[in-house]
């Protein structure tokens, strides 16, 4: 098999032909046909995240081995299982929850998987999609995405994810409430999908690219707005009142205090972008305006299931999704594009 891997933080990405494994016990090993690309793998590839104050959280020192292959948006044909591997068979396609723990702490046995304290999250801490295949631990790991499209049912695995369980955190929502999504690439995007389908309730989209605020529109925002362009005015006020939930995809120091601005009494704000900062708030204002802040990070298995049950139920409006082949010099152009912030929509890498 043949990998795009790094060899340390912020190493070029390198094409090195390593020996295919051999599945054993539950684990399968799929064909990588269609790997999506994310801002996630430009911070594993930076090596951690910026916490704001100088302050770095280290991706390697949780555990992260070099040669590191990324990539955790996976659909992989099957091609060879396990001896104790079920309800697959070489030559099915598979969508892979990557999001994978220890598998015996009480997150794990509860199947919040995505919060356990060791990850051991496919295309993160171990060799994931930027590959031509990928070995994973265990058959109950693999979602069959039957007629689906395979690029859109691999964004699911994380984008749509993400999306997913972020704005199940603020609903329900009343027809005459305002949510509020900060960043509209490619999850913000899926996340203005599923909500236009999941309430009733106002959806204002908020970016810094007109190109972006366009699929936003499309996809189901009832308003737009281009934050540059607000100057001093708050959105709040733009809006003639405040929004009653925000997700913020962007969750910088200035998007939490944006959003902090904007939120009303009651409200709630899911940050969930990962550009990092920090900022200073007001600690009063925390119990006056009784804010909750509902922080999410991807989601579970069984949410993965629930989204690509709904997304084979409901025409979904889809994310704009690229094809590129999949290849190093794809694989870096696209990390490239995310890191400039010149990627829109959905990148996915096919075989
Ligand atoms: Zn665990
Ligand atoms: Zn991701």
């Amino acid at each position: 098999m043949r990998i795009f891997a790094a060899t340390g933080p912020n190493a070029p990405l390198e094409e090195q032909d390593v020996e295919s494994p051999t599945p054993t016990g539950r684990q399968v090993l799929l064909r990588v046909t269609h790997s999506g690309v994310c801002h996630t793998d430009t911070h594993s590839h930076a090596g951690g995240y910026d916490l704001g104050g100088g302050s770095w959280l280290s991706i390697a020192d949780r555990g992260l081995q070099y040669p590191a292959v990324f990539g955790h948006e996976i659909v992989g044909e099957v091609i060879a299982v396990g001896p104790d591997a079920q309800g697959v068979s070489p030559g099915d396609s598979r969508i892979v929850f990557p999001w994978i723990g220890c598998g015996e702490c009480s997150r794990c046995l509860s199947g919040a998987t995505n919060l356990c304290a060791t990850s051991r999250a496919i295309g993160v801490f171990t060799w994931g999609g930027f590959a031509t295949e990928v070995l994973v631990p265990d058959s109950d790991i693999l979602v069959d995405h039957e007629d689906l499209d395979p690029s859109w049912a691999a964004t699911l695995a994380c984008s749509g994810l993400t999306s997913y369980a972020s704005v199940n955190r603020v609903l329900p929502l009343t027809d005459d409430e305002t949510v509020a999504i900060i960043g509209t690439g490619g999850v913000g995007l899926a996340a203005i999908a599923l909500l236009s389908r999941m309430t009733g309730a106002r959806i204002v989209a908020v970016d810094v690219s007109d190109a972006n605020l366009e699929n936003a529109s499309r996809l189901g925002a009832d308003v737009t707005v281009n934050s540059r362009t607000l100057g001093d005015t708050g959105l709040a006020e733009h809006l003639g009142g405040p929004v009653q939930a925000v997700v913020d995809f962007v969750n910088t120091g200035d998007t939490f205090a944006f959003a902090m601005a904007a939120i009303a009494k009651g409200g709630t704000i899911v940050p969930v972008g990962l550009f990092g900062g920090s900022t200073s708030i007001s600690t009063a204002l925390l119990p006056l305006k009784a804010v909750t802040i509902a922080s999410n990070y991807v989601g579970s298995l069984s949410e993965l299931k629930e989204l690509v049950r709904m997304a084979q139920t409901q025409d979904l409006p889809r994310v704009p999704i690229t094809e590129k082949p999949l290849s190093l010099q794809s694989t870096v152009d696209s990390l490239a594009a995310l890191n400039s912030g010149t990627a829109t929509g959905r990148t996915v890498l096919t075989a």
